[in-house]
């Protein structure tokens, strides 16, 4: 078959199923193929990996994806696209198509069952309104995982890869700092879809760390402290922590925590890094009875 990330193909294919975009399920189908070289490229993909496609559309990524892995999931959850599916990815006998809300898939017994429990690599041109939710959960949930390949919208991907102090830098960049390695692929216009989102995009690599980047005692608190030190923008951690409806410590406690973390009483949360999260994470996990 011709190829999907041809414009004309792809507005003949939806044409001849009579297929109406939804909004509400960020369809932007991609029509660049030096766009899908460059996914490609980043995610690495070779003929040893499973690959797990989260919304294939119209099938445009899987067909490459196809060709390049050993074998590919794509789990699509508007039906309306699996009769097109089963047409354009037809001559691949290493697809399998999954008709699901990615978010209530077992993606680990997904990839026990078709790759033996060895890691797996996630590509995708993702829809744009679950972004955080979907890479959240592939990190949290123990999914094996060898890197996260995705695009999505720029601005996302930039507060993804953000350096303490910046104006980026966020309790985003530190969740996924804290489970990957970002590197930033590519920029990617609005014209390299149909139909055209409001918003730039990026491709970004989340390479998955075997072992986070630091040691902590209690992981959940950490991240308590991080949505809280980043809940109120320009306030100092001391006030951030006090007002957060997520932690009850007290100002001395939370002064006397600054001090033995080796923290200014002034300091804001914006320019921690994560290791200084984990260190003050550390000290309130040992203050607490
Ligand atoms: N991969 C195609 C491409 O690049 O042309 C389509 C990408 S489009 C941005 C996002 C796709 O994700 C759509 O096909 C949409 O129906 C699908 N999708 C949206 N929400 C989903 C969900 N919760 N689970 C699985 N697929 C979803």
């Amino acid at each position: 078959m011709e190829k999907l990330s041809n414009p004309q193909k792809t507005i003949e294919v939806i044409k001849k199923h009579g297929f109406d975009f939804q909004k509400k399920f960020g369809q932007n189908f991609l029509i660049d193929e030096h766009v899908l070289d460059k996914i490609i490229a980043a995610a690495g993909i070779t003929k040893e990996d499973f690959v797990l496609e989260i919304g294939p559309g119209i099938g445009t990524m899987t067909q490459r994806l196809a060709e390049a892995a050993c074998e590919v999931a794509a789990v699509e959850i508007d039906r309306k696209l699996i009769p097109i599916l089963q047409e354009t990815l037809a001559e691949y006998d290493n697809v399998t198509i999954i008709n699901m809300d990615v978010l209530k898939l077992d993606i680990a017994g997904l990839a026990r069952e078709k790759n033996g429990g060895l890691p797996i690599k996630v590509v995708a041109n993702l829809p744009y309104y679950i972004t955080t939710p979907i890479i959240m959960s592939l990190f949290e949930s123990g999914v094996p995982l060898l890197s996260v390949t995705v695009m999505i919208q720029k601005e996302v991907a930039l507060r993804m890869q953000a350096r303490p102090g910046t104006k980026d830098y966020g309790a985003l960049s530190l969740a996924v700092q804290y489970y990957a390695e970002p590197y930033l692929a590519a920029n990617v216009p609005q014209n390299c879809f149909i139909p055209r989102p409001n918003v730039g995009s990026a491709v970004i690599r989340l390479t998955r760390y075997a072992k986070p980047p630091v040691r902590v005692k209690d992981e959940k608190l950490m991240f308590r402290l991080i949505r809280a030190s980043f809940g109120q923008r320009r306030k100092t951690l001391l006030n951030g922590l006090k007002n957060s409806p997520e932690l009850t410590y007290s100002r001395e406690d939370i002064l006397d925590a600054l001090v033995r973390a080796g923290l200014p009483e002034n300091v804001r949360g914006e320019t921690l890094t994560l290791e200084q999260f984990a260190a003050l994470a550390d000290v309130f996990a040992d203050m607490q009875p």
